[in-house]
């Protein structure tokens, strides 16, 4: 299960440290451990739709980098879902070629895929309906520099 506020992967709390008044009433119990995180040591209860909401790869953005004041407004987290935790060369307008990984589009919420279209229309002056449309066939490029990658369910990917 992922962390709702940083999108690490928590830690399962062992299930005898649990001491629940009802024990016939297991739930699993999840706590963010990332130093970082708003969030971190809050114990969390596991609904059992975490998981497969969740991407098994999250870019995390140096927060030194110019652009982690975007993300924290567009997704409004300093992580976002990637679809492969393996950086390719793209070529970018403006910079070359450099790595980049590809965010998952479809992990996004209704919000943050507005905010997106709205940021990237701005910021490269291209109208929001072509941004948009521009998502779905060709995905959003992530620059791999500065950028940390975390894989969840690491037991899925031996
Ligand atoms: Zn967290």
């Amino acid at each position: 299960m992922n962390c709702n506020e940083c999108h690490s992967p928590m830690t399962q709390l062992d299930p005898r440290e649990i001491t629940d008044p009802q024990p016939s009433r297991f739930i699993p119990r999840w706590r963010c451990d990332e130093k970082e995180c708003s969030r971190q040591g809050e114990v969390v209860e596991d609904d059992g739709r975490g998981e497969t909401a969740v991407s098994d790869f999250t870019a995390h953005i140096n927060g030194d980098d110019e652009r982690a004041a975007a993300w924290q407004i567009v997704f409004d987290s300093a992580a976002v879902p990637l679809r492969s935790p393996i950086p390719h060369l793209a070529r970018l307008p403006g910079r070359g070629e450099e790595l980049v990984y590809l965010l998952d589009i479809e992990a996004l919420t209704a919000e943050q895929r507005g905010r997106l279209v709205t940021h990237i229309a701005n910021k490269f002056n291209i109208p929001a309906e072509e941004v948009d449309a521009d998502l779905d066939t060709h995905g959003c490029p992530i620059l791999a520099e500065h950028v940390t990658v975390s894989i969840a369910n690491p037991w899925r990917w031996l």
